[in-house]
């Protein structure tokens, strides 16, 4: 057989994640593998978690990168806070929601289903009935920023609610992180799972946590082991903990992480409220141009995530030409629509990285050609 090297073309990714890798973020990722107990490798990690803790706007000690992607984060948090027989409080309004009653239901937990519409935000009123008939409720989750159709919900009202009816809370903040308001420790968030490929604009692969003492409380006091070995927390804790004795646990994707903690070091440097406005910058600077385009969006005004745009494919076009020619003729990647928006919505991507007044520009221009 005779293979030669790979080399990706060059793309713009203006999709619902991966967002485009700064340069600085590619070369920490080049830089020597060291190994993962190394010294200088472990402080890296103390490192790390300081960072997250700042992206994270929290003291929580158990706060760290999971080793694999976004949903590997949405996994740990439902092994281990939910033990066979708990109720728990999904809300759904998208894609992601659903992913979160299927971890609820696998986990022997008994999920209990409060819907909105696909483009509209967690009702808070319907989650408040929910706890009101459901008072044996032990859990709340909801996704912050809702990838599937653009729309945020108001974690912090969700979570008084939750707080309120002596319930513990799961946030998906895998799209909202670093893009939009975010506070875990005012807001009385329990348990959140993050990613590094949407607005901290790192690679994919790894899924930053963070967990209140409510919530280890709850996972170290379990009737039932976490049926997961790789995902039980009570034993990562051991690897990512504090101190000389962190035990070997499984080997940490080393590169991987060095592109976190740049990101992450990026992050400090413009500042956390700073990246917040600049993905609402532009984010209007878009809306601004596709209404000029005749583009309208598929979430009111009141609850659009600047970082991830949804509009009404216009009936002139064709879905996957459009998006095949932004592909082919101008190397951008936008998003397509999730299960039922398939074919009737676009997703447009200005997350992290991506997020800049030259690429909103870039595919206003294209999409005039394209339309
Ligand atoms: C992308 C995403 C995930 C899944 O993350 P992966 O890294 O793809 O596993 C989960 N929730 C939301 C809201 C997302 O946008």
């Amino acid at each position: 057989m005779k293979m030669k090297s790979f080399t990706p073309p060059k793309r713009l990714l203006m999709g619902p994640g991966p967002s485009d890798v700064h340069t600085r973020i590619l070369n920490a990722m080049a830089r020597q593998t060291i190994g993962h107990l190394d010294p200088a490798f472990i402080e890296m990690m103390d490192e790390t978690k300081q960072m997250l803790k700042y992206a994270f706007i929290t003291e929580n000690e158990l706060t760290m990168p999971i080793s694999a992607p976004g949903s590997a984060g949405m996994e740990a948090c439902f092994a281990n806070l939910v033990e066979p027989g708990d109720k728990v409080i999904v809300c759904i309004n998208g894609v992601f929601g659903t992913r979160m009653k299927e971890n609820v239901i696998r986990v022997g937990g008994v999920a209990v289903i409060v819907n909105d519409d696909w483009g509209k935000p967690v009702d808070p009123e319907k989650v408040e009935q929910a706890l009101i008939d459901n008072p044996d409720a032990k859990i709340v989750s909801f996704v912050h920023a809702e990838t599937s159709t653009g729309a945020i919900s108001d974690a912090k009202l969700l979570c008084e609610i939750a707080n309120k009816h002596g319930c513990l809370n799961i946030v998906d903040a895998v799209t909202s992180l670093a893009g939009s308001e975010l506070r875990v420790d005012d807001w009385g968030i329990d348990a959140i799972y993050s990613g590094s490929q949407k607005c901290l604009s790192a690679m994919p692969g790894l899924s930053p946590v963070s967990f209140s003492d409510r919530a280890i409380h709850k996972f170290t006091h379990r009737k039932t082991p976490v049926t997961s070995w790789f995902l039980d927390l009570n034993l990562v804790m051991g690897y990512w903990g504090k101190g000389a004795k962190r035990a070997y646990h499984h080997t940490a994707p080393v590169n991987t992480l060095y592109g976190l903690h740049e990101s992450l070091v990026m992050l400090t440097e413009e500042g956390l409220e700073n990246s917040w406005a600049r993905h609402k910058k532009n984010h209007k600077h878009l809306r601004d141009g596709l209404s000029k385009l005749g583009i309208h969006y598929l979430v009111d005004e009141s609850s659009r995530l600047p970082q991830l745009n949804s509009v009404f494919i216009p009936e002139e076009s064709d879905d996957a030409k459009v998006r095949s020619s932004l592909m082919n003729d101008f190397n951008i990647e936008i998003g397509s629509g999730l299960g039922d928006l398939a074919g009737i919505i676009w997703r447009i991507g200005l997350m992290g990285h991506t997020s800049r007044k030259e690429n909103v520009e870039l595919c206003l221009s294209a999409l005039q050609e394209a339309i």
